[in-house]
């Protein structure tokens, strides 16, 4: 029996979800909300964990092509002092696969492959319990009906609704990100600091975090605890210095405002560290939202929900492949289910797997943000130690 299924939104979890369907031969409806694959910038690097995300990749058939795009020298990271010591320098060896790193765009491009998605198909409202299946409502005012609707549309999901009532709140953490392009010519000492992968310094309640993305593009993410409104007063909020013009409200779309604030901000920190604001490009804010730890919902036929919509965490590099295996797992039992019946069975303990694994992960980077933007510099050091193979 084919089921009519549908994937709402084409980010990491629901194309990896799409693609091990049809891998099993199985139509599957893929709706996302951009109009196009390129209609935004892809964002920066995600590093594929064996035993996560490789293992989803491996069960799309796509793990060769993977490590033939993939960067294991990207695993390198160094921590610094904020007057520019550094602290800890740990190298991958050459035959180190646990975390390679991908650009979100060439990931998006390898899972894409075959599938036909419906770009430009925006989801407002999904109904369970229709006389025929699961009503998908569209901002277009059209509206469609299927036997299964996953919701893979990420943290301000549209079909969390339709099974919970649970909504994403602010961790404190902002992240502030910039970038810099060509950085091996434009801006040799920058690319020597930040090495093969990552980089961070971690200073109180803020860090700087510099990565390394393919064709000598970098990430940097200035990061910070502050209410959510942080850039209203600056002063109030952000301790700034009312006589350097501080205390007036942040314009976060004034590129020169912003990175004025934040060498403000990171003052005192090693001038080749702050180099990395200096010669940031555009300033993305990011403040950091979760849902709560061990999020979870009565089940309800013919709706489920994986990826950030089902469990969204700090990213401390676990969200992405989380729901790349979530929607491996639910696409391989999906497949394997003849009938109506044995799908929503098959949904029903697909879920309760997810949740036991998703709650544990969420306790981890929740205790991992508080250690990594903390009061006390240290602890972000001690974090690493631990959780960095030797
Ligand atoms: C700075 C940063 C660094 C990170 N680094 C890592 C890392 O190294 N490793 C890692 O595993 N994770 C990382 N993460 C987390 C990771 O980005 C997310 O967990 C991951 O993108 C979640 O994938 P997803 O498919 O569930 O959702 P998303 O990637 O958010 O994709 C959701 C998709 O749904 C679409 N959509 C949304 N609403 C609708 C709608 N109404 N109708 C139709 N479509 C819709 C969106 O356009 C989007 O394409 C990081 C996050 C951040 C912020």
């Amino acid at each position: 029996m084919r089921h009519r299924i549908a994937v709402i939104g084409g980010g990491p979890a629901g194309l990896t979800f799409a693609r091990v369907l049809h891998r099993h031969d199985h139509p599957v409806t893929v709706l996302e909300r951009d109009p196009a694959p390129d209609a935004r910038p892809p964002g920066g690097t995600l590093d594929l964990h064996e035993k996560l995300g490789q293992l989803a990749l491996g069960k799309a058939g796509l793990l060769a092509e993977f490590q033939a795009l993939s960067r294991p020298e990207g695993q390198a990271m160094r921590i610094l002092d904020t007057d520019g010591t550094v602290l800890r320098d740990w190298q991958p060896r050459p035959d180190d696969t646990a975390n390679p790193e991908i650009d979100r765009g060439q990931l998006r491009d390898l899972l894409l492959g075959p599938l036909d998605v419906q770009w430009g198909r925006c989801v407002t409202e999904v109904v369970p319990g229709a006389r025929d299946g699961v009503l998908v409502h569209f901002a277009d005012g059209r509206q469609e009906t299927f036997d299964l609707v996953v919701g893979a549309d990420g943290a301000w999901s549209r079909v969390r609704p339709a099974i919970s009532s649970a909504t994403p709140h602010y961790t404190g953490v902002t992240l502030v990100e910039t970038s810099l392009d060509d950085v091996d010519t434009r801006h040799p000492d920058l690319a020597r600091l930040i090495g093969d992968g990552s980089m961070a310094v971690y200073g109180v309640n803020r860090a700087l975090v510099a990565q390394r993305n393919s064709g000598g593009h970098v990430k940097v993410y200035a990061q910070f605890r502050a209410p959510l409104d942080w850039h209203t007063n600056l002063e109030r909020h952000m301790g700034l210095n009312r006589r350097a013009g501080m205390d007036a409200g942040l314009d976060l779309a004034d590129v020169e405002a912003v990175r004025s604030s934040l060498l403000a901000l990171f003052d005192g920190w090693a001038a080749p560290v702050l180099d990395l604001l200096r010669h940031g490009t555009a300033f993305v804010h990011r403040p950091l939202y979760v849902l709560p730890v061990g999020h979870t919902w009565a089940h309800v036929p013919g709706v489920t929900l994986v990826g950030d919509a089902a469990h969204l965490m700090p990213p401390l590099g676990v969200g992405a492949n989380l729901g790349m295996l979530e929607g491996a797992e639910l696409a391989e039992s999906v497949a394997a289910a003849p009938s109506s019946g044995d799908l929503d069975e098959a949904v029903r303990a697909f879920e309760e797997q997810m949740w036991a694994r998703a709650g544990m992960w969420a306790k981890i980077t929740t205790a991992g943000l508080e250690r990594l933007v903390s009061p006390d510099p240290t602890e972000a050091l001690a974090f690493f130690d631990e959780v960095q193979p030797s």
